[in-house]
């Protein structure tokens, strides 16, 4: 309940934000009240637990930047790493790297290289899926290090895109669709 009340109340639509005709979601009010921000980080980490409660993986991979945001408490309610999936140029060390279309142009996404172990399962968090570019790069991104991508937890999904058929075979937790 508390999870729906933070969806219906604190997410804003901003109309044309970044730019003309596109609808964004701004989840800053929901980060601002304390009992949103939990609940939500609770039902995000409850896709790296099993059926008995038993976390699932090793590691929680945030996308930039508000990725990070959620993905870092998820980590720490699961007893897991936190690993940041960044803008080219940002990491600092050897890093792996992947770059996708947008529908104006290309990103680039790296990860540390050493950030996850091979065999490491992960857990991926974001707060919106769109296009599921991002989340696509961000699976190829730990399978570069050898990870496993277990499971994908994001806030909201746009239903109006076919995010989810970007990573076909990994399980998708929306807390909310739009
Ligand atoms: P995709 O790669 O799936 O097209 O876009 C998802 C990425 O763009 C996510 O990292 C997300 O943070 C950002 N994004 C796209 N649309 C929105 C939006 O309406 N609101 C927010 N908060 N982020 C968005």
């Amino acid at each position: 309940a508390e999870v729906e009340r933070a969806l219906r109340e604190c997410v804003v639509d901003v109309p044309d934000y970044p730019e003309p005709g596109v609808l964004f979601k701004d989840i800053t009010p929901l980060l601002a009240d304390h009992d949103a921000f939990t609940a939500v980080v609770t039902a995000l980490a409850s896709a790296g637990r099993d059926g008995d409660g038993n976390v699932i993986v090793d590691k929680v991979v945030g996308m930039e930047a508000r990725g990070f945001i959620l993905a870092a408490p998820v980590a720490l309610a699961l007893g897991a790493g936190f690993v940041p999936v960044r803008k080219v140029g940002k990491l600092p060390r050897a890093t792996h790297a992947v770059s996708y279309a947008l529908e104006y142009g290309e990103a680039t996404l790296e990860i540390h290289q050493d950030a996850i172990a091979p065999g490491d399962r992960v857990l991926l968090v974001d707060d919106v899926l769109a296009t599921g570019g991002t989340a696509a790069a961000t699976r190829t991104l730990v399978e570069s290090c050898g990870g496993v991508a277990q499971a994908f937890s994001v806030l909201l999904e746009l239903t109006f895109l076919p995010g989810r058929d970007a990573v076909p075979g990994l399980p998708v937790t929306a807390l909310g669709r739009v």
